[in-house]
């Protein structure tokens, strides 16, 4: 599977039992890990397979019809999601890299989902800032670049409908929130982040340790 741990905080060896007793990546889904492994140390960005099994899921728990995600890369996340969405489910991807994205497209179409995936491509803000009505999505997922993390979750919480879902990534960033030595300013901005987010009327807050930290944002 992934050969850069991303669930910094457990063993390798239970990190291994809980992927053998998840719901597996099917063919498709191996094969798009494999093309995204091909790539190289970039690989890393794409999520893990245990969270994927994750989003798919809470795509259908919640019963989403229309989402959003705020960062593609190679699509695996983009995958998960579309999944969960029913037939006529609608999934815009913001993404300002046609190279990554459209290793992905090939897995969409094999996984009958393409046709569910609006991509496109561009700065993810000016994106989001052209959807003029409010509450039009269900579910957001954002995995982008860090320091626009806060105009992106201002942006949709707005589109997201309450009762909704805003999932956001790598909200532990491989542990260095609480490394007194890190002081990078990714990190720092990180914190910022989740010090705001967990304080923010405008929404329920919980941090799952899975993976490398996954927000949960629910509207009010
Ligand atoms: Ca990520």
């Amino acid at each position: 599977m992934s050969d850069i741990p991303k669930s910094f905080q457990l063993s390798a060896e239970m990190h291994a039992y809980i992927l053998d007793h998840s719901t597996a990546p099917d063919e498709t889904q191996r094969g798009l890990i494999e093309a995204t492994n091909a790539l190289g140390g970039v690989s890393i960005m794409q999520i893990a397979p245990e969270q994927g099994a994750l989003m798919t899921m809470l795509t259908r728990l919640i019963g989403a019809k229309r989402a959003i995600e705020v960062g593609t890369f190679t699509g695996y996340s983009a995958l998960c999601i579309a999944r969960g969405l029913p037939e006529d489910g609608e999934l815009v991807c913001c993404d300002i890299s046609d190279e990554w994205t459209k290793i992905g497209i090939p897995f969409w179409e094999k996984a009958g989902v393409r046709d569910r995936i609006d991509l496109r491509i561009g700065p993810a803000l000016d994106t989001l800032q052209t959807i003029e009505a409010a509450d039009v999505f269900d579910l957001a997922f954002i995995d982008a670049d860090k320091p626009s993390y806060g105009n992106y979750v201002d942006e949709l919480a707005r589109l997201v409908r309450p009762g909704g879902l805003i999932l956001v990534d790598n909200t532990l960033w491989f542990g260095r929130v609480i490394d007194p030595d890190a002081d990078d300013a990714d990190t720092q901005v990180i914190r910022d982040f989740n010090t705001k987010v967990a304080h923010d009327d405008r929404f329920d807050c919980v941090l799952l340790p899975i993976s490398d930290g996954l927000t949960f944002l629910r509207v009010r």
